[in-house]
């Protein structure tokens, strides 16, 4: 498992250059693939050099997003698996899941302005309306909600 790849990545396709990140400098890399998947959020896997993504049409945009940087985190830090296919309820109970979870987060939720916004008392809804992202993803990425109760086990 490599974290340290996600800062790199978020450098080299400068996703972090504005509020809410563009995501479509990750799905040029990527080919993604939208799809009704039922209970499966995503799905990806490694073909060529970069890979495949497939997201769910069911889920809001907000969740998309989440879902494409949650795959793509996988297949920049995991190994492990040629295919990883995500459900919500896999989050918590699985390490590697758990790491690409908040892989995403660092992804879509820039530290630097995300002090400043909860230094100016932005609530979690308002800091999710702002980031494009699901309010859990917040979560997240203070440590907080399932993620922290899910580290601790
Ligand atoms: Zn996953």
């Amino acid at each position: 498992m490599r974290f340290r790849s996600i800062p790199r990545l978020i450098d080299r396709l400068h996703l972090h250059a504005s509020i809410p990140v563009d995501l479509a400098p990750l799905i040029e890399r990527y080919e993604v693939q939208y799809q009704p998947l039922r209970s499966i959020l995503g799905f990806a896997f490694r073909y060529d050099r970069a890979g495949l993504i497939g997201v769910n049409t069911d889920l809001h945009p907000f969740e998309q997003r989440m879902v494409i940087a949650h795959e793509a985190a996988h297949l920049t830090m995991h190994n492990r698996d040629d295919y990883y296919s995500c459900r919500r309820g896999d989050w918590w109970h699985s390490r590697m899941e758990m790491q690409a979870q908040f892989a995403a987060s660092l992804l879509l939720v820039p530290a630097g302005r995300l002090v400043d916004n909860v230094h100016d008392g932005a609530t979690v809804e308002e800091l999710a309306a702002l980031y494009e992202v699901p309010h859990d993803l917040i979560m997240v990425r203070f440590g907080l909600g399932e993620y922290a109760k899910a580290r601790r086990r």
